[in-house]
């Protein structure tokens, strides 16, 4: 978070956590706090999301920030989509022109709670994501994302991961609104070989799903450890707290919880009121049931 927005110039290389912009060092920005409303709505609708009740909880959560004072976390396609909704438009209507990257930085949980059978975790993908970004480049990624968590649960190599990841965003570009957008599959396999240096001006770090999404796979060629991983993505700039958040939870998923620190993992548990252990315990409870 405290290098979001910046140009990589401004940024010296991302040692560990800083405290900015009102939130504690470690503190958790949209990224996870979307991710835990979607794990929180899988798991009381038994693997299911209802998309009335994604947009009442994601409405409810921006008003909830909007009282204490915190704006400018909610992203683009949302916004819009949501103040649609508010605006009395259909669910259908709402997220048809949602291009950004809000859909694939929170679709983690998705991923943990769906085992890695291509149809059924776009499917899953889709009714998560449908009703604030309803465009096949921002569902495209999305099924990147959630494909190579659930890959990696079931204990594929990153490469592996990445693979599958490719072939989910070919089949969710086909779902949801066409728009021009470049394509989000054909960019991580382009990205394979880039130098880590290349990456934000080569393929952008902007919250332009066909951007931040092969930037974060991008970063997984580099890292030696998710922790690397999420340090490296901090230190691209641009929308830095989103592609972090997409590579560590794919190399995390690829590694185990473990390959993190200890003093990582405990101050972002120490400093945020987040059940992320017992989240994880009913996802991968509904992953073993419809596996
Ligand atoms: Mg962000």
């Amino acid at each position: 978070m405290p290098t979001e927005g910046l140009s990589p110039a401004e940024i010296v290389p991302v040692t560990g956590f800083a405290a900015a912009r009102g939130l504690p060092a470690g503190g958790v920005t949209d990224d996870t706090q979307q991710a835990v409303i979607v794990a929180r709505l899988l798991i009381d609708g038994d693997g299911r999301i209802d998309p009335h009740r994604l947009a009442d909880a994601l409405l409810a959560w921006e008003r909830d920030l909007r009282s204490r004072g915190i704006r400018g976390l909610l992203g683009p396609s949302t916004r819009a989509a949501l103040n649609a909704v508010a605006a009395g438009a259909s669910l259908e209507e709402a997220g048809k022109h949602g291009t950004t990257n809000g859909a694939a930085m929170r679709i983690a949980p998705v991923g943990i709670a769906t085992p890695a059978d291509l149809g059924r975790l776009v499917d899953s993908v889709v009714e998560a994501s449908w009703v604030t970004h309803n465009t096949g480049v921002a569902l495209a990624g999305a099924a990147a994302v959630a494909a190579a968590v659930s890959a990696g649960i079931d204990g594929a190599s990153l490469p592996e991961a990445i693979d599958f990841a490719v072939a989910a965003a070919e089949l969710a570009a086909q779902r949801g609104n066409w728009v021009a957008a470049g394509d989000v599959a054909a960019r991580i396999r382009w990205s394979r070989t880039m130098p880590a240096a290349d990456i934000p001006a080569l393929i952008g770090t902007s919250v332009a799903t066909q951007e931040s999404v092969p930037a974060a796979f991008a970063v997984l060629h580099h890292a030696e450890d998710p922790w690397h991983a999420c340090r490296t993505a901090a230190s691209l700039g641009g929308d830095t707290d989103t592609i972090a958040a997409m590579a560590g939870a794919i190399a995390g998923a690829c590694t185990g919880a473990d390959a993190f620190p200890e003093d990582a993992v405990r101050t972002v548990t120490e400093v945020n009121d987040l059940p992320l252990p017992e989240l994880a315990d009913g996802l991968l409870k509904l992953r073993a049931r419809t596996g």
